[in-house]
């Protein structure tokens, strides 16, 4: 079958890809290094994500909004309603948040890298980019 010189890999599947931490280019688990680092270049198909400073800085922010949505406000809720006690819902706020964020950092490393190849999927190598500068 011819290839399109389109668009090789769509829209639909960088996020099928995304969510389960997937390259979105190749499609195989080669994204992360370590549970807090992306790898330099996806370890199947050798796509570069050193260009990815922007992933962490979209992590963080990512990580505080969730780590609010949904540690801190169900934490309130239940100190409010007194199911817990206030020094049990502090000790949970902090630890939990924290706990949450370390749980979610590399979906959150993948999913940014996913958000951004959803955006630009014309960047990816399989689509044709990354070939030399613009
Ligand atoms: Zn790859």
């Amino acid at each position: 079958m011819p290839v399109e010189p389109a668009l090789v890999v769509s829209r639909a599947q960088v996020i099928a890809r995304g969510v389960r931490c997937h390259c979105p280019n190749c499609g195989k688990r080669g994204l992360l290094a370590t549970w807090f680092h992306l790898n330099k270049a996806c370890a199947g198909c050798g796509m570069d994500l050193a260009k990815s400073h922007g992933f962490y800085s979209g992590t963080t922010s990512i990580g505080y909004v969730a780590a609010i949505l949904f540690v801190l406000i169900p934490d309130f809720v239940l100190v409010s309603a007194k199911v817990i006690g206030v020094t049990a819902g502090i000790l949970l706020g902090m630890a939990g948040s924290f706990a949450f964020i370390v749980l979610i950092y590399p979906a959150m490393l993948c999913w940014m890298v996913m958000a951004y190849h959803v955006a630009l999927p014309g960047e990816l190598p399989a689509n044709g980019g990354g070939r030399g500068e613009e």
